[in-house]
């Protein structure tokens, strides 16, 4: 990075003569730039980066990447990147579009790569294009049989295991693009894996403390299926996709269920809408148990921050509305 930036300097003249000299302008911090596909990974990559990194984040705090639509402003910043951080899975259908429009040349880093993906049912949610390209990318990924109706579930981040596999990758992508910063970013991971595995054990041991007929929720969607095989929890939803209406039947199969299976609570999303989830609790007599993040952190004021914030306001949630 320090070598490229004194080159750039040294044939500042021929860079500008060649570019107009937006690139030198904009290197002239010296910081690697980093473009993350959503926030809880920009949040994973900062950690990972430090002061080397520049990080901007496409769907912000609170915003639901199922539904995002990429703006020629997000092009024109994923222009201007040298590396580009997605979740991969089929969670950014938007992807490769959006990569296409930019003309992006940097170096792209899939972080669940390694990951071990479960599979969730699919809902006639995307659009048909984007369907067919998941299909494809989950044959690719895992060459395994499975359903037409079985797609890989992308939503990784929520088993802190998983979690130090992103931290282990981006770790790897930013010493591939900025070897200088080797030292660096191999340190900045250590701290915050170590972060990540104690913040695992805590997840663990208060999961336990939990009485076994209690660990079952609702949510919206279907997001916490890695949260649940990784901790010992039921996590059922009506829709797999924030993009998608539950049908009239899958909410009366919920019903049925809560009412049969004696399921405690039920948690909204700070993705989703609340009107399904309120309908779905009065009518059982469940109770709302708060406010889970699922797939994107709060604001900066707001109770989930950042990835390990996220995971100990989801735990502290899931305590209060199931230890009685
Ligand atoms: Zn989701």
């Amino acid at each position: 990075m320090r070598n490229r930036l004194l080159t750039l300097i040294a044939f500042a003249f021929i860079a500008l003569s060649l570019s107009g000299g937006a690139q030198a302008a904009d290197q002239a911090d010296g910081k690697l730039k980093a473009v993350a596909s959503f926030s809880i990974l920009g949040d994973m990559v900062k950690n990972v980066g430090g002061d080397r990194v520049e990080v901007s984040t496409l769907v912000g705090p609170n915003g639901d990447a199922h539904l995002f639509s990429p703006t020629p402003a997000d092009a024109k910043m994923l222009a201007g990147a040298d590396i580009f951080f997605v979740n991969g899975l089929g969670f950014e259908g938007w992807m490769e579009r959006l990569e296409n429009a930019s003309g992006f040349t940097g170096a792209l880093v899939v972080t669940s790569g390694g990951v071990m993906p479960i599979t969730m049912e699919e809902d006639d949610h995307h659009h048909e294009a984007e369907a067919a390209d998941e299909r494809g990318h989950v044959e690719h990924e895992a060459a395994e049989d499975h359903d037409a109706d079985q797609i890989a579930d992308p939503h990784a981040w929520q088993n802190l295991y998983n979690g130090e596999i992103y931290v282990r990758n981006i770790r790897d992508g930013l010493i591939a693009v900025d070897p200088e910063g080797k030292e660096t970013y191999e340190a900045n991971a250590e701290t915050y894996l170590a972060a990540i595995e104690a913040e695992d054990k805590a997840v663990r041991a208060a999961i336990a403390k939990l009485p076994e007929s209690r660990r079952k929720i609702i949510t919206s969607h279907d997001a916490f299926g890695y949260f649940g095989n990784a901790y010992g929890l039921e996590i059922i939803a009506p829709t797999a996709s924030t993009e998608s209406e539950a049908s009239a039947q899958d909410v009366a199969k919920i019903i049925r269920q809560i009412r049969e299976e004696h399921i405690p609570a039920v948690f909204l999303e700070n993705v989703t809408d609340r009107r399904l989830l309120d309908r779905i609790a009065s009518e059982t007599g469940a109770k709302v148990g708060g406010t889970l993040y699922s797939d994107a952190l709060s604001d900066k004021d707001g109770p989930a921050p950042t990835y390990l914030d996220m995971f100990k306001h989801n735990v502290g949630a899931l305590t209060a509305a199931l230890s009685s």
